[in-house]
């Protein structure tokens, strides 16, 4: 039996309906924008790896970093201790972040830092003796799958077997061009209430939803009436964060800045899962006191693990560095030139770029479903091609590691056309 064949009689994989998936591909190696399955077929990663990988597979800086990490202190518990790589992790990052975030709490996934966030919010309040038990977040939101985040998800599949077991979440319209006054004037209505502790969004992308963008203003409007009404705002890059936007952060294209952020994915440099949620002081000073009750009772057991924070404090060296933010430039200049080619095509519906992310919709004349059929043709065409890409519904989106090289991005966009005529 080869691995993939193994693989089947193992495994549950993610989002995955086993009785019409088939045999995946067992990858074996990476380097750069590449990976290789044991039959030798090559991938080019154009998601790079669920957005986690923007410096390249298996990259020398980040590995050697993990390993003198590894021989001088792998992990140590942060209950009680604290250690080296964490601090200098927190220490840059803090030089990097919105100028009121100051308090770092540390988990492993993008979906622990979103539980952190909701419940920081939630107690926050209860300190106080607030009733506020409430969250709001945008339609087709996506901010993970543990039970909180669940709740405050918009994409129904995900989470119509779990209502009933979800905390209260309302949701508004994301403020698409066209739609921030409708969105505004729903956030004001619930806001009259007094019921809500917090306002969670992907700020300016929408990645699970498919790459769904909205204005810089049209958030910071909304963003202003959470804070005029102490709702504390969540901006959730877990996704967003380090680069993909062209900026560091989302939120370095807002005027205004968000209460608490959500950071993982790319955190690591996508070597090892690790995440952390940023607070400002005031949402920290909520839980001081001379009674231990009012502490944030939440933990996990790898918090602030010495080598995912190696990790991180490497890739944030190569994100920083000019090679990498001139690739970000150059894949942003050559998604525009994309974009102006196929913009115009009788196929395609709508164009997106927001830095190193493009996405298009295909036109269709029914309304396709997450994980359709016209998805799944899709999916299969671009994997049959060596490209890595998972269209959501009749979007397809490219998000590439910044190491691709014009030649692989070239591909790329060849075989996405390819697919365009081919629908
Ligand atoms: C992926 C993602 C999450 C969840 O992260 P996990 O590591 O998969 O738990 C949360 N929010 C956003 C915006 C994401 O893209």
């Amino acid at each position: 039996m080869n691995l993939s064949e193994k693989d089947q009689l193992y495994h549950w994989h993610p989002y995955t309906q086993h009785q019409t998936t088939g045999l995946l591909p067992a990858i074996v190696k990476g380097e750069g924008a590449l990976l290789w399955d044991e039959t030798g077929k090559e991938y080019i990663d154009a998601i790079a790896s669920w957005w986690v990988n923007p410096y390249g597979h298996a990259n020398k800086l980040v590995a050697d970093a993990i390993y003198a990490q590894l021989i001088t202190l792998e992990h140590v518990l942060f209950g009680g201790f604290t250690n080296e790589p964490a601090v200098r992790l927190s220490e840059k990052l803090l030089t990097l972040l919105p100028s009121n975030q100051k308090k770092i709490f540390f988990s492993d996934n993008g979906s622990t830092a979103v539980e952190v966030a909701l419940k920081a919010a939630l107690q926050y309040f209860y300190n106080q003796g607030e009733q506020r038990t409430k969250v709001i977040a945008f339609e087709d939101a996506f901010h993970g799958d543990t039970f909180g985040a669940m709740a405050s998800s918009g994409i129904t599949f995900f989470t119509e077997a779990f209502q009933g077991s979800l905390i209260h979440v309302d949701r508004i319209p994301v403020p698409v061009q066209g739609r921030e006054g409708e969105s505004l004037a729903q956030l004001e209505k619930l806001l009259q209430t007094g019921d809500y502790a917090a306002f969670i969004f992907e700020p300016l992308v929408q990645g699970a939803a498919g790459m769904v963008m909205y204005a810089p203003e049209a958030l910071e409007a909304l963003m202003k009436l959470c804070q005029a009404q102490k709702v504390f705002t969540i901006a959730d890059e877990v996704m967003t964060g380090f680069g993909k936007t062209g900026k560091n952060f989302a939120c370095d294209y807002l005027g205004v800045q968000p209460d608490m952020m959500c950071l993982s994915k790319a955190l690591t440099a996508g070597a090892i899962p690790m995440a952390l949620t940023t607070f400002t002081q005031e949402i920290f000073d909520g839980f001081l006191d001379a009674d231990v009750n009012k502490a944030l009772f939440h933990g996990h057991t790898f918090t602030a693990n010495p080598t995912g924070c190696a990790a991180a404090l490497a890739g944030l060296s190569l994100l920083e560095s000019d090679e990498m933010q001139a690739n970000i430039q150059r894949i942003h200049q050559k998604h525009l030139a994309f974009q102006s080619q196929i913009a115009q095509h009788s196929k395609v519906k709508t164009t997106r770029v927001l830095g190193v992310v493009f996405a298009f919709e295909i036109k269709t004349d029914n309304t396709e479903s997450y994980y359709g059929n016209l998805r799944n043709k899709l999916y299969h065409f671009f994997i049959e091609n060596g490209i890595i890409l998972r269209p959501v519904g009749n979007i397809v989106y490219i998000l590439p590691p910044y190491v691709i090289t014009d030649q692989q991005l070239d591909k790329v966009y060849q075989i996405v056309e390819r697919a365009i005529e081919m629908v």
